[in-house]
C-alpha cells in the first residue's frame, strides 16, 4: 500500500505539516525561555508522542534528555477510564529533575492526570505538560497543561503519531478518517 492509498482513507486534513511545524517553533521558543539555564527531562508517552518529541527536541536549545513511558488505559471502546497500567516505566530517576511530559493528544485527560500524580510522587523539582493537540473534553478534568499546540474539535483524528488500529501514525499531518474506514 502506498501513501496515495492511505490518503484515500482520509476525510479531511485538519492540520497540515506546515501548521504543525510553525506551532512547534513557537512552543519550542516558549520552552527554551521558561527553562533557560536548566536541565530538562522530556518524558514522551509511547507511542503517539514519538512525532511530537522528535520534532520538538530538534527545535530546542535547552539542555535536554529524553525518556519514554508506555501506559495502557483500561476502558471499554474508545473512552479511557482513568485506570492506568504502566507497560514500560522510565529509566530515569526523577528526584530533583525538571520534567516535561510530552503528549500527542489530551482527550478526557484521565490518562494524563493519572500520569501527572504518578510522576509528581517521585520527587521531581517540577512537572509540566506539553501536548500537540487538546480536545474540549479535556477542559472538564483539572489538568494544568502549560504548552498546547492546538485545541481541536471533538472528532477522532489520526496522523502525526496518532493511530486507528495502529495505522496512520506515519502521516505527517493530522486528519479525520473517511466513514468507509470504520466499515460504514
Ligand atoms: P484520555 O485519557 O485523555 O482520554 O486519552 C488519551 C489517549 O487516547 C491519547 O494518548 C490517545 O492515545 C487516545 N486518543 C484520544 N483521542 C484520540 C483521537 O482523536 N485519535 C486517536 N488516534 N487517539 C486518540
Ligand atoms: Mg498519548
Ligand atoms: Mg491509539
Amino acid at each position: 500500500m502506498d501513501r496515495a492509498d492511505v490518503e484515500n482513507d482520509l476525510e479531511k486534513v485538519l492540520l497540515s505539516q506546515e501548521q504543525l511545524h510553525a506551532r512547534l517553533d513557537e512552543l519550542a521558543a516558549a520552552i527554551d525561555a521558561d527553562y533557560a539555564g536548566k536541565q530538562l527531562l522530556l518524558v514522551g508517552v509511547l507511542k503517539g508522542a514519538v512525532m511530537v518529541m522528535a520534532d520538538l527536541v530538534r527545535r530546542l536549545h535547552t539542555d535536554v534528555q529524553m525518556d519514554w513511558m508506555a501506559v495502557s488505559s483500561y476502558g471499554s471502546g474508545t473512552k479511557s477510564s482513568g485506570v492506568v497500567r504502566i507497560l514500560k516505566d522510565l529509566d530515569t530517576d526523577l528526584t530533583g529533575r525538571h520534567v516535561l511530559i510530552v503528549e500527542d493528544i489530551i482527550d478526557s485527560g484521565l490518562t494524563l492526570s493519572w500520569l501527572l500524580s504518578n510522576l509528581r510522587s517521585r520527587g521531581p523539582e517540577s512537572v509540566e505538560i506539553a501536548t500537540m493537540l487538546r480536545k474540549p473534553e479535556a477542559a472538564k478534568v483539572e489538568v494544568d497543561v502549560r504548552y498546547v499546540g492546538f485545541d481541536i474539535p471533538n472528532e477522532f483524528v489520526v496522523g502525526y503519531g496518532l493511530d486507528y488500529a495502529e495505522r496512520y501514525r506515519n502521516l505527517p499531518f493530522v486528519g479525520t478518517l473517511a466513514p468507509h474506514v470504520y466499515g460504514a
